[in-house]
Formats: structure tokens, sequence, C-alpha cells
């Protein structure tokens, strides 16, 4: 074998010293460069156009190709045509502009590779990632019984809350271990409340977790779009009524779609009074911990028997990053694995600690490291800042959208959410309305200057704007707002001509330059 192999690893003789620097000063400057060329976040290439340019670009060859040439190519093929999510009219989604330590500090995860399973994979790692935990339980105001472990994000922290919480109620109602046995037969009675705003990895998890997404039931919510109590009160009596076991009610703390947060000391009380475990879904709203004007919207977030944070999205970290957090430590032993080769129940005795015991992933990254680093360098206030200014930005717009004839907008915003449709001429005709936005969501994109998103609410389409960027400003707001009503004029009037010809089917491809 030849030796060129050397200089791909970090060598113990310092032979890949100059590889190594190359590298990172390449991503480095291809990055920087992209930065000051990135006009708009997207570069408006159709899907077609991308898939065969990588298809075309995918060639895997033999022998290593020199560095400038792939870097030139990865330029061309992958980083052109990425959405630029740290362009400040990047707004469709949860989806955040990653901070500089992060960014940071994912080189250096990727370099020191710790596992996090077992403490021998990761003997300073594991003892950062429990100190951040403890430090976020802290600051959720749980007692020292706590706990919690970094997870992929928001899909797996809510897994995990409804495995521990299907867990505890077989034992509770079945006198069975379900870790251990599997689900009894009874375990078809077992029922899940939370909104009509939940996430969908609620259904989702209860279908991995064999209760059958049906076993989630939808309470409905009020103006506000926030977990209706009565009508769970309701539906608690009715299943209950039927012969059914409700366990477990989940409060979503910032919606997907209207960033509305659920009460979470009433729900508490509720589950209280009922015997349920609640779970509070905060993937997003998590990050009002640090905020300095709206916390007290996360007031009784001590209650719940289990939390979802992620990182990823209002705290600014890189993906992946997210935590899944337990009032009660003592639950984390219902899904605990003792591995031989990895976590030996001997080591417990001698105080080891492998965080295996408390995820559902074995090997994992060491995300942690990006959060860390990331306090370190910003400090708690400035983040706190950051999230206030993107939630009173949010709210300054809804007030000029809700201001201007052309637009309605719902619900006033709670986080920084917006959700919104655009109003043509005929408001009466509903289909048309509904296919104005989506013909104006979709040349948006394709112009690559605005990218918001659009979705449904009450079967009627509505355009969003989740505006998490803090370099954004109230006067690129309302530059979006008056290029949304150009684009609005302008379709209407290219269809006043067509309208005969496409009135079914119309899919034509705006030109949408509008500056
Ligand atoms: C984003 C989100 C999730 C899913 O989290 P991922 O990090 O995408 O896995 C779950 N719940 C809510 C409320 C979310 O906003």
């Amino acid at each position: 074998m030849n030796s060129n192999f050397q200089k791909w690893f970090l060598h113990p003789d310092g032979k890949s010293e100059k590889t190594y620097r190359l590298l990172m000063d390449e991503i480095m400057t291809l990055i920087c460069e992209q930065t000051k060329k990135a006009k708009k976040p997207f570069s408006g290439t159709s899907c077609l156009e991308i898939e065969e340019k990588v298809k075309e670009a995918l060639h895997i060859p033999i022998a290593g190709q020199e560095v400038a040439k792939v870097m030139a190519e990865i330029q061309d093929v992958i980083v052109g045509d990425s959405l630029w999510i740290s362009h400040p009219s990047a707004m469709a989604h949860l989806h955040c502009p990653p901070l500089l330590p992060s960014i940071a500090a994912e080189t250096m995860i990727g370099a020191l590779n710790q596992s996090m399973d077992s403490w021998d994979q990761s003997p300073s790692a594991t003892y950062v990632e429990e100190a951040l935990v403890k430090f976020f339980a802290r600051k959720i105001g749980y007692s020292h019984e706590a706990d919690g472990v970094f997870t992929s994000g928001g899909t797996q922290s809510n897994y995990m809350g409804l495995l521990l919480a299907r867990n505890k109620a077989c034992e509770t109602y079945f006198k069975v271990n379900a870790h251990q046995k599997g689900l009894p037969y009874e375990a078809n009675k077992l029922r899940i409340l939370c909104s009509e705003h939940a996430h969908f990895t609620v259904q989702q998890s209860a279908a991995q977790l064999g209760l059958g997404a049906n076993a989630v039931v939808t309470v409905s919510t009020d103006d506000q779009q926030k977990l209706f109590i009565d009508d769970a009160r309701d539906k608690l009596k009715k299943l209950r009524r039927e012969g059914l076991i409700p366990f477990m009610i989940v409060a979503t703390a910032g919606t997907t779609d209207f960033g509305s947060i659920d009460s979470i000391s009433e729900t508490a009380r509720l589950a209280k009074d009922e015997g349920l475990w609640l779970h509070v879904d905060a993937a997003y709203g998590g990050a009002l911990l640090f905020s300095h004007q709206y916390r007290s919207l996360l007031d009784g977030l001590h209650l719940a028997d289990s939390i979802t944070i992620d990182f990823h999205k209002l705290y600014y970290q890189s993906i992946s990053c997210g935590a899944f957090f337990v009032k009660n430590n003592q639950n984390f032993h219902r899904i605990a694995y003792h591995a031989d080769y990895l976590n030996p129940e001997e080591d417990q005795e001698k105080g080891m600690i492998h965080l295996v015991e408390k995820s559902v992933q074995t090997t994992r990254r060491f995300d942690a490291l990006k959060l860390w680093m990331t306090f370190k360098l910003l400090g708690t206030d400035l983040l706190g800042q950051m999230i206030d200014y993107t939630i009173d930005l949010a709210k300054e717009t809804a007030s000029l959208m809700k201001k201007d004839p052309c637009f309605e907008v719902p619900v006033y915003p709670e986080m920084n959410a917006i959700l919104f449709r655009y109003l043509p001429s005929r408001t009466e005709d509903r289909k048309y309305v509904d296919e104005m936005n989506r013909k104006m969501q979709q040349a948006l994109y394709e112009n690559g200057e605005f990218i918001i998103a659009k979705t449904r609410q009450d079967g009627k389409v509505y355009l969003k704007c989740t505006m998490l960027n803090p370099l954004n400003t109230i006067d690129h707001m309302k530059k979006h707002i008056e290029r949304m009503k150009r684009l609005g004029e302008k379709i209407e009037k290219e269809q006043g001509e067509k309208r005969h010809e496409y009135s079914i089917h119309y899919e034509p491809h705006y030109d949408a330059k509008l500056n």
C-alpha cells in the first residue's frame, strides 16, 4: 500500500497538519465568499436542474482528486444551490442561521469525535453534557432529582417522552414491565391528549411505540390557538366513560405554525387532577428560558414530567442539537440496558457514568460542546436579547400587516412566527384566494429573494414567516410586504388575461423579479 493515506488522518507525527490546514482554509474561504456573494437566500434554480447537476457530479473516482478541484465542484454543485439559511430573508421554517461558535465547535466535534454512549469514549465530554443538562434543569426550575440527555432533536425527544410515559402507564395500570415483556393486550386502551396544533411527531411516536396513531386524541384550541382546557376535560370524561385509559397529555410551548404557547400551569393542574403524565414539547419555545421579556410564558414548566427542547431552532445551533429532560431521573431506569462491552452494571458501583443508559441512541455526537461554546462566548444575556428582539420584530411586522387591507393575520404572534394570507381582489372566492397564496409562495421561492412557507389551517392556505434571524430589521420586512403586494397584483393581472385558458390547471413560471 502506498503511504498517501497518512496525511488523511490527524497524524501523531504531524504529517497531516498541512493537509488539515489546507482543507479548513479552503472551507473557510468558500463559506466567507458565499456569505458575501449570497445576495438572496436561494439561487432559484429548479429542482430538476439541481438534481441533474448533482447526479452528473456524483462520479466517485478510484483515485483521489486535487483539493482545489473538489472544492470548486462543491462550490458549484452544492453551496451555490444551497438554501443560504444565514440570509435574513430565509424565513420559511423553524430552521435557524447557525451562530459562529456553533459552526466552529462543529469542526471540533468532528475532530475529537467523542462518542457519548460510554464514559471511556467520551471522558470529559460526558461531564460537559451532564453539566449542561444540570444547568438547564436548574433553569427550568426542576429539583436535583431531574435529569436529561442530548438528542438529535424534537422528534427523538418527543419519542422519549412518550416512551417513558407509556412504560410507566403499563406498570401503573397493568402491572406489566413493558420494557421486558412488551405491551399487554389492554395497552390498546391507552390514550394521549394534545392540541390539534401539537407536532405530528406525537402521533408518529405513538404509532412507533405500538399504541397506534389513533391513541392520540386531539383537543380543540381557543382563539389564541392554545390548548382549550375545558375541551380537554370533556374529552377525558368521554374517554373514561368509554372504558379507555388516558395516561398522558402533551402541551406545546411554541406550536409550529402559530408559535402559540399552551398554558403550561393550567395543563399541569389538569394533569395532576387526572393523574396524567405531562410532557411539554418546548422544541421551539424552550428558548424563552433565557428571554428577558417573555420568560413568564413558560410558567409552570417545572411541573412537567418531561420536556423537549431543541437547540437547533431558537438557540441558533447547527443541526443537530436538542435535549430531553425528565423531572424524576428514576424514569430513565425504565429504558436502561446494560451491555457487557459498553456499560456493565458493576461500573455503576464505581461511580462511572455511561450516558447510553439514558438515550435511545448508542453512538452519539458531542453536540453539547456547541451549546457550551455558545454560552461561553455570547453569554446568556445576549442570547435572551436576541430572542426578544426577533419576537418584537415579528409583533411589529404583524401589526403592519394587520393594518394593511391586502393581508389577513388571523392571530397576533406570541413568538416570532407570523401566519398570514394575501387577500386578492376576489376575497369571497375561497379557492381563488388559496390558489393565489400558493402561487405567491411558489413564485417567491423561484425568485429566491424572500423564502417563506405555506401551510394549511381550517382547510385554507396560509403563508408563514418564521423570523428567527436577529439580523432581520423592520425595514427589511417593510420591503418584503411591498414585494408581496406587487407580486400579488402582478399575478392577478396576468391571470386576468389568461384565466379562461387555465381555469382548472394553471402552473406558469413567474418572473417575479420585482426590484
Ligand atoms: C421542530 C419541532 C419538532 C421536531 O423536532 P426536530 O428537531 O425537527 O426533530 C417537534 N415539536 C415541535 C413543536 C417542533 O417545533
